[in-house]
């Protein structure tokens, strides 16, 4: 079969645009490289070699399938053809790059090899060529460690050493200063240190090199920082990596030749301007390593006007193709340009919104795209980031200051190793990583960190790129600081900062200050407000907020709340003055004992629930009724419940043997949801007169409110009905007492599989559901909310799930017992409102199931609204207006 299968596809056959299938047989790149040379961009010639091939070379013990060979020598052939020039000829060399390019863009997770096809032979025919014999040599000497470290795993940095030693030989500090005898002699000693760690000569035939070089990027696929960086951002279904295979043309060539990375828009921001660097004399890998330091791409308009000219045509090009900002690789060889690749460019969030509304604006696409494309969820995470504070205090002491590179404030101790930074992650201590310069083996430990901070390296250079496509603040090339390893600290002058001190970095500055910096939440500027408007216009389903306060309620507002879906009375408890009275609640041995407790805590509930009605104005507002087991309020440790008995005024005697008797082995299975206010109805009729006698007043203000009591933890109809009774009963005393009444709704939290399987009976009785994923999630697996981490990771990283559930809805089994909730009380009540107030309302995959059960809300913190609002959007769009879309 695979006799007649294409595995190598030339970048100029004929590719359908957007054609999915198309990118995931030829990679992101792959299908970009064959894209631009459809739409006329001066691309070096190559070919593709498929996704399927390495999907077959790592399924068959690391074999080609019989085809392979031949089609790869005929794209070889076809590369000859079209630079007129031959693969391992002396007198006209063909050189190639070999690079990797899976379907999902994985920054710097995958090898490169450049220069390939070069030898002893070729060499001398590359000098006679270009008349260079520098930058020949300067080609072979870098092929060597390319090759050695990516194919062979020799580390880079033995032949960095042999370098560094002939730039002290040499005289000079920079590697252009070497000349070409230099570089000969550096070709001698780095093709010893080969023979040296791998055994083997270096090889000297091209096609010999090109079969290494492929089987290396085969292989990488499944190495293990690429592994990681799959599953840290969970990209899974996939074949494997396509391997590209192109022809070399030369940023190092001269001083008319140089290299550069640019963003058609500025990332940061968003705003209209070519973006990057570029450095004259150079190869790409020069930028990307961050080892030295490029020129802002503003200084090539003054340097090289004519290429930047045609770079500006060529990148808008670009842009109005793929309807995308473009992070562009380019490379100019002797006062011509070439555009080596493009993808879509890794942006903050403060940006991807900026960018949509600009390309409406400027026509380049529709809303409808823009809300569904060019802003993910996450984006809209990331403006939540938090800022510092301004204090009143004495400034902070700012110790460096580097590149802005990824926005966003972020505090922590300092670890100068990513495995560190993974361990104290573990342990639940935040911290900054701090490096040189970032590589793709730290992925885990800058994942785990809460920022990063590199004293080497651009804007573009590893940090900087992975940090902004997390949302992770980042400041780059702080050049301020000397960083030594050895002795677990960096400097600045006279200032030493060891692991373990605590810094403060920002993103949004590139400063770095001492000490733990208080840290505020952001503000929002007028694209945000702009698209977030198109946003509400294009979804059909609600959003309220979980709030338990006023200060929650405020910000949910803020955020774009409809309502509130959850407001978790207990919150309210632990307040100082207040929780006294509840635990005097909790000891009490009568009713009689218990209502006097509770009389203590009515008048702050009011004021709360007044507070929150108000600020709501007229929207919908649900409050749970006492949910939590009664111990949680109860002290646990020796010294505390001296004290608090001492509150109480009875013995610690006493107070220890009432809360042995309200021990549970599993407390969320226990004594807690609407078995307490059944037991202890004096509860729910304490709340039930605190929201309705604040709700009473509130209207004969003239103020709208609109209450909704929610009885949680509901398993059996009689529950519902024996608490439904019990708030009837006291909202009709207070109607009396108060001559006036409100329209209030009465519903259940469905958190018990039970309540989902009776939802018929209880919805005869309730006005709403409100499912409670967590509890849901927790009853439905039987696995403890608070417990799972023993097990969890375990279950993750070995694929017995392949999503935490109580972050993910488990659609086969919660989400089967929504379903059927969902449908069957809607069959006994068309008009039941149902909502869900769970976690899961702020996760947009989650989000999409309950939009396709067809509930009424999602609620869900404050800060994931944004998000939750975005995600509905999309969903909607996507099943509604796709076709109307541009
Ligand atoms: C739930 O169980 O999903 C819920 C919202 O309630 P809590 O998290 O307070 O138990
Ligand atoms: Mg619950």
């Amino acid at each position: 079969m695979e006799k007649n299968t294409k595995y190598v596809f030339k970048f100029s056959e004929n590719v359908s645009e957007g054609d999915r299938t198309m990118k995931a047989l030829l990679g992101g790149k792959g299908a970009n490289l064959s894209e631009m040379c459809g739409i006329g961009l001066p691309v070096p010639p190559g070919f593709t070699i498929s996704t399927e091939a390495c999907a077959y070379f790592n399924d068959h013990n690391f074999s080609w399938p019989d085809a392979l060979q031949q089609q790869i020598e005929q794209g070889i052939r076809h590369v000859e053809n079209e630079m007129g020039a031959k693969f391992g000829d002396p007198k006209n060399p063909l050189l190639v790059s070999v690079r990797s390019g899976a379907t999902v863009s994985m920054p710097g997770m995958m090898d490169t090899v450049l220069n390939l096809g070069i030898n002893d032979a070729v060499v001398e025919g590359l000098a006679k060529k270009t008349n260079n014999e520098r930058f020949a040599y300067d080609s072979y000497r870098r092929f060597i460690d390319m090759f050695g470290d990516v194919i062979m795993g020799v580390n880079h940095e033995h032949f960095e050493k042999v370098l560094q030693d002939m730039k002290t030989k040499a005289g000079v500090s920079t590697d252009v200063e070497l000349d070409a005898g230099h570089l000969k002699e550096l070709v001698d000693r780095y093709k010893a240190v080969y023979r040296r760690k791998t055994g083997f000569m270096f090889p000297e035939d091209p096609y010999e090199q090109l079969i290494y070089a492929v089987n290396a990027v085969f292989k990488s696929w499944n190495g293990a920082r690429a592994v990681k960086y799959r599953n840290i951002n969970k990209i899974r279904d996939l074949l494997g990596t396509a391997v590209n295979v192109q022809a070399m043309v030369y940023g190092n060539m001269n001083d008319s030749s140089a290299t550069g990375v640019c963003f058609t828009r500025n990332p940061a921001d968003g705003s209209r301007a070519l973006y990057g660097e570029f450095l004259i004399n150079a190869q790409g890998e020069d930028v990307v390593a961050g080892t030295r330091t490029p020129l802002p791409i503003k200084q090539m308009k003054e340097i090289f006007p004519e290429i930047y000219n045609q770079l500006d045509k060529y990148t808008a090009r670009l842009e109005q193709h793929y309807n995308d900002i473009q992070d562009v690789e380019f490379t100019m060889q002797e006062g011509r340009i070439f555009i080596l690749q493009t993808r879509s460019g890794q942006r903050t969030g403060k940006a991807a919104i900026r960018i949509a509304v600009d390309f409406v604006e400027e026509g380049i696409i529709s809303k409808e795209k823009a809300i569904c494309d060019l802003v993910k969820p996450l984006h809209l995470d990331q403006l939540l980031h938090k800022q510092f504070a301004v204090t009143n205090g004495s400034p902070p002491y700012v110790i460096g200051t580097g590149l802005a590179a990824s926005p966003g404030a972020a505090v922590g101790k300092v670890v100068f190793d990513a495995d560190l930074a993974e361990e104290a992650f573990n342990r639940g201590e935040k911290v900054i990583l701090v490096r040189v310069e970032t590589s793709p083996e730290d992925v885990g430990g800058m994942s785990a960190s809460e920022g990063v901070l590199t004293s080497r390296g651009g804007m573009t250079s590893h940090a900087a790129v992975v940090a902004r496509g997390w949302g992770k603040p980042c400041v780059s090339g702080c050049g301020d600081i000397i960083i030594n390893y050895k002795q677990k600290s960096f400097t600045n002058g006279d200032i030493t900062v060891k692991e373990g001190d605590w810094i403060s970095i920002d993103g949004t500055t590139g400063q770095v200050m001492n000490g733990e910096q208080a840290l505020t939440d952001p503000g929002f500027d007028e694209y945000y407000y702009l698209f977030m408007q198109w946003v509400d216009e294009a979804r059909n389903m609600q959003v309220r907020a979980n709030a338990d306060t006023l200060a929650d309620a405020v910000k949910a507002l803020e955020y774009g709340a409809e309502g509130i879906g959850l407001a978790r009375t207990e919150h309210m408890f632990f307040a100082p003055e207040r929780i006294t009275a509840i635990r005097r609640m909790i000891i009490s041995e009568t009713s009689a004992e218990r209502s006097e407790a509770l009389t203590k805590l009515l008048p702050y509930q009011k004021a709360d629930f007044k507070e929150i009605f108000r600020v709501m104005n007229g929207r919908p507002v649900t409050i749970r009724l006492l949910d939590p087991p009664l111990n949680e309020f109860l002290p646990t440790e020796d010294d505390e419940i001296i004290h608090v008995s001492e509150d109480l005024g009875i013995s610690a005697k006493l107070l220890k043997h009432k809360i042995q008797n309200l021990k549970e082995v599993n407390p969320m299975l226990g004594h807690r949801g609407c078995r307490l206010g059944i037991v202890y109805p004096e509860i729910t009729i304490m709340q039930t007169r605190a929201i309705l006698e604040a709700a009473v007043e509130l209207q004969n203000e003239d103020i709208t409110v609109r209450p909704e009591i929610m009885v949680p933890l509901i398993g059996a109809v009689s529950e519902f009905i024996h608490q439904k009774n019990l708030i009837l009963d006291e909202a009709n005393k207070i109607f009396y007492e108060k001559g006036s009444k409100v329209d209030i709704k009465i519903g259940t939290m469905i958190e018990v599989p039970r309540a989902a399987l009776t939802a018929s009976s209880i919805a005869e009785h309730a006005d709403f559901f409100s499912f409670g994923t967590n509890d849901l999630t927790q009853t439905t697996l039987a696995y403890s909310r608070d417990d799972t981490a023993r097990f969890l990771g375990f279950y993750l990283t070995h694929g017995i799930l392949k999503e935490d559930p109580f972050m993910v809805i488990d659609r086969e089994g919660v989400g089967r017992l929504i379903t059927l909730a969902a449908k069957e009380g809607r069959k006994m009540k068309p008009e039941l409102k149902i909502g869900i107030c769970g976690e899961h309302g702020g996760d947009p995959d989650s989000i999409k199931f309950f939009y396709e059960n067809d509930l009424d809300y999602v609620s869900c913190s404050p800060y994931r609204l944004p998000l939750a609002r975005l995600a509905l959007a999309q969903v909607h769009l996507n099943k509604t207006a796709v076709g109307a879309m541009a």
